[in-house]
């Protein structure tokens, strides 16, 4: 039989009214396009787009699916332009097919999980440069998902064919393609539920990654291959003799593992080869969820279930939608492991999301409102807001690979999290509130820092405090991506607002000096023109573009008032700086923004200014810091007063080497009240030593103080306050 009735005869047995006369078209479309062409295996290269729509039809997939599976290749590798394509097959089916090609994107090393947090990969242009078009390359393909996750089917089938023909090329392009495939294919295949798939992913990747490991399994699995299919055959009539018994219908297979969950397995628990009936998963298929629970209390009443390998996936389904009652128990001396579900919890479980459009024609395009896809769009919506490509990279990864916890919560509720999930998270996955005013948990009635890593089991109570608001540092403590895209949103609302402020003011201040009156002003038509002129939605919008430094304010008011002669620039700082009145306060609501320069790391009580950066905020510099740049108007005063909150400083004490000497310090330094964070010691010469403090003080006046206090020490030469290195004052 041709392909092509082939194709047309599976199709209708699931999906009677397909538009078959639209396929016939594709399929010679893109039969008459690829003409010529041949793969690196010499075979037509029309061969790959007939195989990568096979599995598209054994996934059920719907008829535009298919049609842009068959011309997958034609806009990347044909002469044929979009525009020819959408007068041909129209929008839909042509979107599907650029969404493919996008993704198609050329990358020569993927990063894996766990190195990407090394900063050395930073430090190397070249590895700078490529987790840069790495951390495009995933955005590109995340984008591509969300705007139709049918694409990311077409090309998990499209990569399903190229990996089993893998062997025709090359040893490196093998080991990329293989790598790649590991590292995000078989991951997004899980994600979406499709075992089959990611199965067969994994084992080809494993052959070419491993040969081998991979190779001693396949002969180890075969070695016994008659003896352990008998045993599968008898065991699977036992276990279902004994629910016939008991009146439950099912149909019980057992199934051997997959090659790579074998290797992982074996690396993971440090386990040999040693029984291939481990190797084998029994499944119970049963009508309906009813069913489920009497097949298991069967189970458990003929064989004695080994304790703690029960898992209840029904009512508590995995993340990417897996629902099944997980057990093991034992059977003449060995460890059988069960798998029970209804048939349609098995449909899902093997074709995951493809499983969504089975004999729904034409529906699946709003597929990413639907709730249990929901991690997608929530997935992209957190990317749009990461800049840096390792924290996208890592955002990424915590989505794809999703170890999940189960926690209580007070209420005895379970709760599923992402892996490493913190309090935070946990609080987050509650209420963006609650993580909002989260001070402190109590894990098992023990107190925890937010920083603690959750267990499955653990009961989780979460201690707020009203005033409490999210710090910068909850980025790095919170795992899963509600609870990051919450803070960051917090986050970035507050930096708004602050940035708002700064450029309200700072353009005040301009038309100060230009005598002109802000009253008036800042409500006239001339700044409503402007801020048109520069495309702003509003005022707001300006305002916050001043504050971020993207806008200058000597621009707009050049736009505002253009005859007017521009105001001589003064070469001073003194002059320049906003005044004293318009000062930003640290210690108010906004100070999320401000930040404490580390180059000069000033003290309440100095005289200090605020930088304003391009984007990130204000730094609050020494007053000469050598650091603070040539840029005039991005200088604000900070007024800073004295409170109770303290600032780690360092200080170098060089003394006369004696004994009691370092007790003799830290008792003058806690007579001032001071606490001591950190301290260590050394030698200068054989006579001098040389102590390093860290102390917390609220600002430069009990510095001071204490510095004082410590040179009137017997013995002490010089007391020094200690900067970063680097640092010039
Ligand atoms: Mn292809």
């Amino acid at each position: 039989m041709p392909k092509l009735e082939e194709f047309i005869r599976d199709i209708v047995a699931y999906n009677p009214t397909a538009n078959i006369e639209l396929l016939r078209e594709a399929y010679r479309f893109a039969q008459y396009q690829h003409a010529g062409q041949r793969r690196k295996s010499n075979d037509p290269y029309f061969v790959h787009c007939e195989e990568t729509v096979r599995t598209l039809i054994d996934l059920h997939m719907d008829i535009e699916t298919i049609c842009a599976g068959i011309m997958h290749d034609v806009l990347e590798d044909t002469k044929c332009s979009p525009e020819d394509m959408e007068a041909k097959f129209g929008r839909s089916i042509t979107n599907l097919v650029l969404g493919v090609s996008k993704i198609n994107t050329k990358i020569n090393e993927l990063p894996f999980r766990g190195a990407t947090q090394a900063p050395q990969h930073m430090q190397d242009e070249n590895a700078r440069r490529r987790a840069l078009r790495q951390a495009e390359h995933y955005r590109n393909m995340m984008l591509a998902m969300a705007g139709d996750v049918r694409v990311i089917l077409i090309k998990l089938a499209d990569r399903l064919h190229n990996m089993r023909t893998l062997e025709y090329l090359k040893p490196a392009r093998q080991q990329e393609i293989a790598r790649e495939t590991l590292a995000i294919f078989a991951p997004l295949g899980h994600r979406l539920g499709i075992a089959k798939i990611k199965s067969e992913l994994e084992d080809l990747a494993f052959k070419f990654l491993e040969p081998e490991k991979y190779r001693e399994i396949q002969r180890l699995v075969n070695e016994r291959r008659e003896e352990r299919e008998e045993y599968t055959r008898n065991m699977a009539a036992l276990i279902s003799e004994v629910l016939a018994s008991e009146s439950i219908e099912a149909e019980v297979f057992g199934r051997p593992k997959h090659f790579y969950s074998i290797h992982q397995k074996m690396e993971q628990k440090g386990t040999a080869f040693e029984d291939i009936y481990d190797l084998i998963a029994f499944r119970v298929l049963v009508a309906t969820e009813d069913e489920c629970y009497p097949a298991l209390g069967v189970i458990h009443g003929t064989w004695v279930p080994i304790p703690g390998r029960f898992r209840d996936f029904i009512n508590l389904p995995k993340i990417n939608g897996y629902q099944s009652l997980h057990t093991t128990v034992q059977i003449k001396k060995r460890r059988i492991e069960i798998q029970i579900r209804t048939r349609e919890m098995h449909q899902r479980a093997e074709y995951g999301i493809a499983a969504h459009w089975r004999y729904k024609e034409g529906i699946p395009r709003a597929v990413t409102s639907d709730e249990q896809f929901q991690w997608i769009r929530q997935m992209v919506e957190n990317l749009q807001e990461v800049q840096d490509p390792h924290q996208l990279v890592e955002c990424i990864e915590a989505d794809l690979f999703p170890d999940e916890v189960y926690v209580f919560t007070p209420q005895g509720d379970l709760l599923a999290l992402g892996g490493e999930a913190t309090p935070l998270d946990f609080a987050y996955a509650i209420h963006t509130d609650l993580g909002h005013r989260c001070v402190g948990a109590r894990v098992n009635g023990t107190f925890v820092p937010l920083r603690h890593t959750l267990q499955t089991g653990d009961q989780v109570e979460i201690l707020t405090d009203s005033n409490a608001k999210p710090g910068r540092d909850w980025l790095r403590i919170a795992k899963t991506s509600r609870a990051r895209s919450k803070i960051r949103r917090w986050l970035n609302d507050q930096e708004r607002a602050q940035n708002h402020e700064i450029g309200g003011r700072l353009l005040e201040h301009e038309m100060l000096k230009r005598r002109l009156n802000p009253r008036q002003h800042m409500k006239s038509e001339e700044l409503q023109h402007t801020w048109e002129r520069l495309g702003f939605d509003d005022l707001d919008g300006l305002l916050v573009s001043i504050g971020q430094g993207k806008t200058s304010v000597q621009h707009v008011l050049n736009l505002m008032f253009p005859r007017e002669e521009e105001v001589k620039k003064e070469e001073t700082r003194e002059v320049e700086v906003v005044p004293q009145r318009h000062a930003i306060s640290i210690g108010g609501i906004n100070d999320a923004v401000l930040r404490i320069a580390n180059c000069c790391k000033p003290l309440p009580g100095e005289s200090v200014i605020g930088f304003i950066t391009r984007g990130r905020g204000i730094s609050v510099h020494h007053m000469n810091c050598a650091r603070v740049g040539n840029e005039p108007e991005r200088l604000i005063h900070v007024d800073w007063p004295v409170t109770e909150t303290t600032y780690p400083t360092q200080i170098t004490v060089y003394a006369d080497d004696r004994k009691q000497l370092l007790g003799d310090i830290a008792t003058a330094i806690g007579k001032s009240e001071v606490n001591i964070l950190k301290g260590e010691g050394g030698s200068v010469d054989p006579f001098t030593a040389c102590h390093r403090f860290t102390v917390e003080v609220t600002g430069i006046e009990q510095l001071r103080r204490v510095i004082g206090a410590i040179s009137r020490v017997r013995g002490v030469q010089r007391v020094e306050r200690r900067l970063p290195k680097g640092a010039k004052r």
